[in-house]
């Protein structure tokens, strides 16, 4: 990807209201006039953020996640697991993901929207095992562990979970 092009705008109209948005290979990033130096930055870096970060939810839609459920069936799986749904919820903030045996659905929390893509492999992978094994013992661990980084995501959302609890999230 090539360097990107963010331009600052600023308006004195503008009290509060930061946005950002694209516009070509541009970025703009419209901020209230009189921030200081220091504030302006974190800003721009905030909103590119949370720009990219819109643009990786819309790239995951539910369709995606169906996909990404039955490829990771098929290559750890050896597609035994056969998940009919694969959702987004907003209403989970306990744990990353569930499932509904019975029915083959898993739902994802939305909290994981924006993580790199092989956590979300992970856990849409733990989900995916307890379509088979309902339990937490070492048959389920067994599988789940085919997944070559389920180690390294365990950490990751592990170190998310306490990094948010120390400081709840801005915004
Ligand atoms: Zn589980």
């Amino acid at each position: 990807m090539p360097p990107e092009t963010v331009e600052v705008r600023r308006s004195t109209r503008r009290r509060r209201t930061v946005s950002a948005y694209r516009d070509g290979d541009k970025t703009i990033v419209l901020l209230p006039a009189g921030l200081s130096t220091t504030d302006e930055e974190q800003w721009v870096h905030r909103m590119l953020d949370r720009l990219a970060a819109k643009e990786q939810r819309r790239r995951f839609s539910d369709d995606d996640l169906l996909d990404r459920a039955r490829e990771l069936s098929v290559r750890y799986l050896d597609g035994r697991a056969v998940p009919r749904s694969v959702r987004w919820v907003d209403n989970q903030q306990h744990r990353w993901g569930s499932c509904t045996p019975d029915h083959a659905t898993i739902r994802l929390s939305a909290r994981l929207r924006g993580m790199p893509a092989w956590v979300v492999d992970y856990v849409i992978m733990h989900e995916l095992v307890h379509l088979l094994v309902p339990s937490h013992g070492p048959r389920f661990w067994a599988l789940v562990e085919r997944f070559p980084k389920a180690e390294r995501a365990r950490g990751f959302l592990e170190g998310f979970s306490m990094a948010a609890n120390g400081s709840p999230e801005e915004c």
